[in-house]
């Protein structure tokens, strides 16, 4: 018995951008509020249409340019202005 699974009950999303999957706190959600695509603090739980990005920096670029915010929440939104400042979180 040396299981060493600790995804059990950790649920997971997928990255708009890379489409690979995360466990939920590996992942920003994003949230559409008055027709622009809003950063969703981390921590609070919301209801409602969001999607998810994964912390690389790479994909929030690509899913800003993109927009792969719209095709992911199928709705035209806009793309949020993030300053992309990932320095602090390492
Ligand atoms: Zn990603």
């Amino acid at each position: 018995m040396r299981l060493m699974a600790p995804s059990g009950h950790i649920p997971r999303r997928t990255c708009i951008s890379c489409r690979k999957r995360f466990p939920v706190g590996q992942l920003r959600k994003f949230k559409v509020v008055g027709g622009e695509v809003t950063l969703i603090p981390h921590g609070r739980f919301e209801e409602g249409r969001g999607c998810y990005l994964c912390l690389s920096d790479s994909c929030l670029k690509k899913a800003i340019s993109k927009n792969l915010f719209s095709r992911a929440l199928k709705s035209p939104v806009s793309a949020p202005v993030v300053e992309i400042d990932y320095t602090k979180e390492g």
